[in-house]
């Protein structure tokens, strides 16, 4: 079964009501392939998720940030799962490498998260990626397949994953990987998951890229037979993140 194209925009911590609604504009008035080509997901910040969600077209669908590790209670500053639930946000990102670094999400925590997120019925983008360091050091099939292995050993139904490749070296900083570098280990990981998880597996689960695609690297990207979509950060908060979404076609 062919793997639909799928285009994530993660807004990180930015925006204002009114950036927000000027975003939201620009995206319901794009004239964009239809949802049997393409698959789009806005994540803005918790703040702005029921404002997003009400005023954005309905072929676009939305995303939370992070969710907490287990069911909520005494757990200050955290959204829960089921809060996702309640409000019908479909889908979360997890295991940002911003959240890995910055806030020491380790490989077993992010499992968690994406196994707990599924288990109450939300749609994952599970982000995996290899510093600039591991890199040169020729370390990142084993770092992202030690991060894939952590959410494999924890979750059996992958069929409400998309897997982001991120290397950390592309994130925010105009560094884009080469389409080559970008199908080399998108290609690597399916046949990871191919020999550990299953072949059916290996070829539907949609694997993106995100790492400073922009308008102009988007198409070149899209190209790549492994390359199944975006996950896009600095560009989702601009008009040619519409640019990104058609690339899909
Ligand atoms: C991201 O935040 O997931 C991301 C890929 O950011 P950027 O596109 O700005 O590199």
């Amino acid at each position: 079964m062919a793997r639909k194209f799928f285009v994530g925009g993660n807004w990180k911590c930015n925006g204002t009501v009114s950036e927000v609604n000027k975003i939201v504009n620009v995206l319901n008035g794009a004239d964009v392939p239809p949802t049997d080509v393409v698959e789009v997901v806005i994540s803005p910040p918790f703040v702005f998720l029921p404002q997003v969600k009400a005023a954005l077209r309905s072929d676009f669908a939305v995303a939370a940030q992070n969710a907490w590790v287990k069911k909520g209670g005494a757990y200050t500053g955290e959204i829960s799962a089921e809060m996702l639930v309640n409000l019908e946000i479909p889908w979360v990102i997890l295991g940002h490498s911003e959240r890995r670094s910055l806030l020491k999400e380790s490989n077993e925590f992010v499992a968690d998260k994406v196994a707990y997120a599924l288990g109450q019925g939300l749609k994952v983008i599970a982000c995996i990626g290899e510093t600039l360091e591991q890199r040169e050091a020729g370390e990142t099939m084993t770092v992202v397949a030690e991060q894939t292995k952590a959410i494999a050993e924890k979750v059996k139904d992958w069929s409400n994953v998309v897997l982001a490749y991120e290397p950390v070296w592309a994130i925010g900083t105009g560094k884009v990987a080469s389409p080559a570098q970008a199908q080399e280990v998108h290609v690597d990981l399916r046949s990871w998951l191919a020999t550990n998880v299953s072949s059916e597996i290996a070829e539907s689960v949609r694997i993106i890229y995100g790492g400073s695609v922009s308008g102009a690297n988007c198409v070149e990207l899209a190209g790549q037979p492994d390359v199944d979509g975006f996950l896009v950060g600095g560009a989702s908060l601009k008009p040619e993140f519409v640019d990104i979404i058609k690339a899909a076609s």
